[in-house]
């Protein structure tokens, strides 16, 4: 675990240390790995309880399981068309018609990928030129840095506030005549802010007025607390086709490991990031994508029930917080809350560590968010059962 990372976003002049310049470096020498997924490894070498990596410790739906085994039964065992299967995509059609308010052609304008995590990456390779501005709200979730390495994007800061609303004249100043692209995460994580619909059409307002494609990451879109709605921004007058709409089954459906993601955009931008997905990845694992159609068909009151455990979850985890002195505040969406750790007189990388070793609970340094700064900040998941909740809010109980 490191003690320091390198900034994951601005380019660095050299590569980091231990690798030399002279014949051996690559883009991949100017991010650092995922602290994230390395959190999840030493809460397992130090058997803690993993508040760290936003994945489910319970079991997805049993109709998901059934359709799956069906579906490898059934021979679905080769590669599916590289853009995805079409019962697959004829079924996200249906479901952003309904849930998203927006319409897609399943032939021309879904892509189907490894996760939101390829839809992300494939959607900035393909759109973005190098030397491009991409607008990138912060806190934001850590992939979107290395993604912005990678394609070689110059990220532009915003500050998503702490404060109910955005600070609408920062981010007036973040569009300049080079932005190519803004990154918008609603429901967000780390801090569980949703958008709302006034904010997104500022955004759009942007977007237009400097010719930018908005790339937005709705994995969260089910994940809402205390009557918060989510706005999808490509829903938005004259948005159509300037946003990729990012989603996955991941959260939704509890199944993280299935890696079924999807790119919605008008047919322009999809046939572009079509190609990107198909030299990555050549498409999405075949049995799962069939099987994902069960997982779009679950009735309107599996999304109910979703959003009503995870409030549970979130309140349990929230009053552990509480009662062991973290400052935080209870999320208006996903499944995180982002605490101030300033109280406790260490840095956030410190106390992460402190908090695996001795408490016996992960969580991730806030600085994994942040360009710069985040280290008075610790990011805990409460996508987790609620006896491991409880478990974990005992521990910190003893928090010394
Ligand atoms: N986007 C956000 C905002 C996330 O929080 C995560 C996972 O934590 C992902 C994307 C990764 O999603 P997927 O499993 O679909 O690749």
């Amino acid at each position: 675990m490191p003690t320091t990372r390198p900034d994951p976003v601005m380019l660095p002049k050299k590569p980091m240390s231990g690798t030399s310049l002279s014949s051996h470096s690559s883009r991949a020498d100017f991010f650092s790995e995922s602290v994230i997924r390395e959190m999840t490894r030493h809460a397992l070498a130090h058997n803690a309880i993993n508040l760290a990596q936003g994945f489910p410790d319970f079991p997805c739906p049993p109709e998901l399981k059934a359709a799956a085994c069906a579906a490898l039964n059934d021979d679905f065992n080769q590669y599916a068309i590289t853009w995805g299967a079409q019962d697959f995509r004829e079924a996200i059609a249906r479901k952003a018609k309904a849930y998203n308010g927006m319409a897609f052609n399943p032939e021309t304008e879904i892509t189907v990928t490894c996760g939101s995590t390829e839809a992300m990456m494939a959607s900035m390779l393909a759109l973005i030129s190098p030397g491009d501005e991409v607008i990138v709200p912060e806190p934001f979730y850590e992939n979107y840095g290395p993604d912005a390495v990678i394609s070689g994007a110059v990220p532009r800061y915003v500050p998503l506030g702490d404060g109910a609303t955005i600070d609408e004249e920062a981010w007036k100043a973040a569009f300049t005549d080079r932005t190519r692209a803004i990154i918008i995460n609603t429901p967000n994580n780390p801090t569980g802010k949703v958008f709302s619909r006034d904010e997104l059409r500022f955004i759009a307002d942007l977007c237009r007025e400097h010719d930018v494609i908005a790339i937005t990451d709705e994995i969260y879109e089910h994940i809402l607390y205390d009557g918060n709605r989510h706005v999808s921004m490509g829903s938005l007058p004259g948005m159509e086709d300037r946003t990729v709409t990012i989603g996955s089954l991941s959260k939704t459906y509890s199944v993280t490991g299935w890696r079924v993601g999807y790119a919605l955009a008008d047919a322009g931008l999809s046939g572009r990031i079509r190609k990107i997905h198909d030299f990555l990845t050549v498409g999405a694992p075949a049995p799962l994508q069939h099987a994902a159609v069960a997982a779009l068909s679950l009735p309107a009151s599996y999304y109910r029930e979703l959003a009503r455990d995870y409030d549970r979850r979130r309140k349990i985890l929230y009053e552990g917080l509480a009662t062991a002195g973290f400052d935080c505040r209870l999320p208006q969406g996903a499944y995180y809350i982002f605490t101030d750790i300033s109280g406790f007189g260490m840095t956030d990388v410190a106390f992460a560590r402190h908090l695996i070793e001795t408490v016996g609970v992960a969580a991730v340094p806030g600085s994994s968010f942040c360009h710069d700064g985040g280290a008075t900040k610790l990011r805990f998941t409460f996508s987790k059962k609620d006896e491991t909740l409880h478990e974990a809010c005992r521990r910190l109980e003893h928090l010394g």
